[in-house]
């Protein structure tokens, strides 16, 4: 599965700091959340003004969060090169190639939803409509597999709040085919900074598994910003996700 909709190019996007600063933000105001609504109890009961004055401290940071949440909507779209043209060129290409070759055992159903970025409501509702019918399928999510710098990066957690896990059998056979191939370069990673539609498929109790391409070093290339258009997407790393993926199709398949 891959996305076809794009996402607008939030401030908080700009650069890895930005990115840095908003979780921060985002796990304060959480918890800012549940302090106000002890402190509202606490205070209804003692009637002290002091419990008023504290209360100022979680509420300006969640005026911050309210303003970094208002943001992104007066913002342009990203044209989306990498987030996820490169996705779902990668789910209709293996497509294409799986029908002159097709695998001996498994059936493939190859979807590009839409509505990811704002909460994955179209893998939501997929699975809603067809879980009854995928109840033995592996569930393989592709999201922003060409950014330079990157390779084949399989995830092993993602999400920012809930942590929604890979599962264990699919990561040791991409590991296993990580050190078999090692002209692939492909290594796992964890995707902190949210989930994708993977997180939909662990939701549904199906065995998972996310590509996101990160660098090693954690970021993803141009993530949510104007600059995220075709000139900037590494056909390297695209080629050798989809060689990859090939690979583990077959490993599936032949039941390994
Ligand atoms: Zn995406």
């Amino acid at each position: 599965m891959g996305h076809l909709d794009t996402h607008r190019t939030p401030f908080v996007f700009r650069s890895p700091l930005h990115l840095k600063v908003f979780r921060v933000l985002v796990t304060v105001g959480f918890a800012s959340m549940a302090a106000l609504v002890l402190l509202y109890i606490t205070g209804s009961i003692v009637q002290s003004d002091i419990i008023y004055l504290i209360s100022l401290a979680p509420a300006v940071l969640l005026v911050l969060d309210l303003i970094m949440t208002v943001q992104p909507d007066m913002t342009p779209y990203t044209p989306g090169a990498n987030d996820n043209a490169s996705g779902a060129a990668v789910v209709l290409t293996l497509a294409e190639r799986l029908k002159e070759e097709p695998l001996a055992n498994t059936e493939i159903w190859a979807v590009n939803s839409g509505c990811e970025e704002v909460g994955c409501y179209g893998a939501a509702a997929f699975l809603r409509e067809h879980r009854e019918e995928l109840r033995e399928a592996y569930f393989i999510a592709l999201d922003s597999v060409a950014g330079p710098g990157s390779g084949p990066c399989y995830i092993t957690r993602e999400g920012m709040t809930r942590p929604y896990r890979s599962d264990p059998g699919l990561l040791a056979l991409a590991d296993q085919i990580a050190a078999d191939r090692p002209e692939l370069g492909a290594y796992s990673g964890v995707m902190a900074l949210g989930f994708t539609e993977g997180a939909i498929g662990v939701k549904n109790g199906l065995p998972s598994l996310t590509f996101v391409n990160l660098r090693p070093d954690g970021v993803l290339p141009y993530w949510h910003r104007p600059d995220d258009i075709f000139e900037n997407v590494d056909a390297d790393v695209l080629a050798r996700t989809q060689a990859f993926l090939w690979e583990l199709l077959q490993r599936i398949d032949s039941g390994q």
